[in-house]
């Protein structure tokens, strides 16, 4: 037994050693090709390791699992059947006649284990490859670290806040005032801001709710939408009408607002891969440096530091969803996790297996945040920050998919339905991959939940706003509200890609158009209503300048303030967006709004006042205007670098 199984083993050995050559092989060649074919993309040394890395392990764990399957193959025929492949070799050897291919390939495999049965030693052979191998796992090694090494530079020590906070250790027991201020005495950068000193600095709380849409709102139009919280904000504050975000998914509409720059420009543009660079300011630097304590609360892992990079600045960066995976909150497994996830992005082997298991799919979507538990962290940490200047970035996730609000809720706005669709995310995924076309009633049903989750979302938003309002610090706060992209509910057929549901799939104001509420009493009027198009990268510039704060150059937004005093009456504002891929790109003007696709150089124009659902294309009817708009579109796309 105990030869049998040391024969096992080393032909798994084996085996998995020809795996993990054919396996660094075949990622040598991805990553190759990879580096050859991609314009645009950041990490390319880095994929490059990347594809070795994970078709190297493929191979190895597919090596070794062919070598056991043969090997008990081998067994179970010399146990069963005369004649045994010992003997069965024997006249094939003898034989003038060439022996048959899977003699030859039996042949092969056998003579790959001459040990015989009394010599435990190891083989000459045997060490020679596995010399090999360890030199190539060596030198593979060797080459990630260097890899790394070189990416990550910029980011450390890059920034005064973020060594402070990540010496703080546990950023959760974090939270004292001293703590909060000790980057702003140590930095010199503080003293560069001339107004902060003089007056006292207001608070800053900027909630981000995930997916949406702003036409979702009884603020802004929604006929029977119950969202009596986010309604009363907008009538103590300023409502933009016409909000646009730069790309319909999480970390880049959320990089472009806390850097002021596009997602071409900041290198943030594919969601839970690309990092932000360590040399761009964001408000949670800018905030820290300027003296504020910085928290970040955020509902869902896609904000995890592996995999997005906004912790820098943050003297608090905590997930409060409450409800990760435990295999998902290790911070070790985390790296992994965040290395499997470019992997994926990019490498076909990786993107195959998950699209098959769906295992981290399951996993991620158990990870969601709920608004109770979101509002609960908030206010404690309220509790904890006032009495200091503070920035404080809330981020919620209810809306997004899979739509799972608690009753009753969940039956408010279609009490009736009486299909057969569960829409968890087995639904949802069949509907993201064209195999489920909801009907009528489906998509009533499912806008049904989505709108729950947004009512109850409102609720604890209400809960927030009053112990806002309990802790005395409504009048000194600034409080922004905004989206990160909307939600598609099958509205298009075209200038979409794949069915046009959920996001990120089109640049319509489906998915392209967010509230924007603003208060700060006595600052900004209440009830004003802007129409012309606003940018989520202008919230960058206009919560620095509403804080007294200079505005770095790096910005790329302009500030909404002048709209709110007057001095601007938006009839010059521009605001543009592109997809991942740059598939599409936007560009609103008031009033109307072209789309570009940019694979076949077409474009559709829509009036967005006399056809808010943009289902018509206008081009022809002003072809002057579409003229215009496309030219303003390609020289956007040249100057951020994209085409
Ligand atoms: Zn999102």
């Amino acid at each position: 037994v105990r030869r049998h199984a040391t024969y096992l083993l080393q032909r798994a050995i084996y085996a998995g050693l020809v795996g993990l050559t054919l396996g660094i092989l075949a990622g040598t060649g991805e990553g190759l090709h990879l580096v050859l074919t991609s314009h645009g993309l950041d990490r390319r040394p880095v994929l490059v390791v990347y594809s070795l890395l994970v078709d190297g392990v493929a191979g190895l764990l597919l090596g070794a699992l062919a070598g056991l399957i043969w090997h008990g193959v081998v067994w179970v025929r010399e146990r069963l059947g005369p004649p045994p492949p010992s003997r069965a070799l024997q006249p094939a050897r003898r034989n003038a006649s060439p022996p048959s291919p899977a003699v030859q390939v039996t042949l092969i495999w056998r003579s790959l284990d001459p040990v015989p049965a009394h010599q435990p030693a190891i083989s000459r052979r045997a060490a020679l490859r596995l010399g090999f191998a360890v030199a190539s796992a060596g030198a593979l090694g060797l080459g990630t670290l260097a890899l790394s090494s070189r990416s990550q530079r910029p980011t450390t020590g890059a920034n005064t806040a973020y060594a402070f906070a990540q010496a703080s250790g546990d950023p959760a027991t974090s939270a004292s005032a001293s703590a909060a201020s000790a980057p702003a005495s140590a930095s010199p950068a503080a003293t560069a801001a001339p107004t902060a000193a003089a007056a006292p600095k207001p608070n800053v709380l900027l909630v981000t709710l995930d997916t949406l849409r702003a036409d979702q709102l009884g603020s802004y139009g929604h006929p029977y939408m119950k969202t009596p919280a986010l309604d009363a904000l907008a009538s103590q504050g300023a409502r933009f009408d016409l909000h646009l975000i730069q790309e319909p998914q999480t970390n880049p509409s959320h990089a472009s607002m806390f850097t002021g720059m596009y997602p071409a420009s900041n290198h943030v543009r594919v969601h839970m891969v690309d990092k932000l660079p360590g040399d761009l300011e964001t408000l949670a630097t800018l905030f820290s440096r300027a003296g504020y304590a910085t928290a970040a609360l955020y509902s869902w892992m896609s904000f995890d530091p592996q995999y997005c990079g906004f912790d820098r600045g943050f003297h608090i960066y905590q997930n409060v969803s409450g409800q990760t995976a435990g295999v998902l909150d290790a911070p070790g497994l985390k790296q992994v996790a965040a290395l499997y996830r470019i992997a994926e992005q990019y490498l076909a082997l990786p993107k195959a297996i998950s699209d098959r298991a769906g295992v981290q799919e399951n996993l991620q979507w158990s990870a969601k945040g709920h608004a109770d538990m979101t509002t609960d962290s908030a206010i404690t940490q309220l509790q904890m920050l006032a009495g200091q200047p503070f920035f404080l970035w809330l981020h919620y996730f209810d809306p997004h998919y899979p739509y799972v609000p608690p009753a009753p809720y969940d039956t408010q706005y279609d009490p009736n339905y009486s299909g057969k669709l569960t829409f968890g995310m087995d639904t949802i995924t069949a509907i993201e991959q064209g195999s489920i076309k909801p009907g009528p009633d489906d998509t009533k049903r499912l806008m049904s939940l989505y709108q729950g989750a947004i009512t109850f979302m409102d609720g604890q938003l209400g809960r927030l706003f009053s112990a806002l309002d309990s802790l005395g610090l409504t009048n000194t706060t600034i409080v922004a509200v905004t989206g990160d992209h909307g939600e598609a509910f099958g509205e298009h057929s075209h200038l979409v890609e794949g069915p046009d549901f959920f996001h990120p799939h089109d640049l319509y104001n489906t998915e392209q158009r967010v509230p924007l509420l603003l208060r700060y009493p006595g600052q900004i009027k209440p009830g004003i209503a802007v129409k012309a198009p606003t940018q989520a990268i202008d919230i960058f510039p206009t919560l620095l300048q509403l804080a007294g704060l200079p505005v770095p150059s790096q910005s790329q937004a302009s500030s909404l303030l002048p709209l709110l005093s007057g001095e601007d009456s938006g009839a010059a504002r521009v605001a543009y967006s592109a997809m991942q891929d740059y598939v599409f790109t936007s560009v609103s003007v008031p009033g109307w709004k072209l789309v570009r696709n940019n694979v076949d150089g077409s474009s559709e124009l829509y009036d967005l006042d006399g056809d808010p659902g943009e289902t018509r294309d206008a081009s022809a009817a002003h072809p002057n205007l579409a003229r215009q708009l496309e030219a303003k579109a390609q020289s956007w796309m040249k100057a951020v670098g994209i085409g």
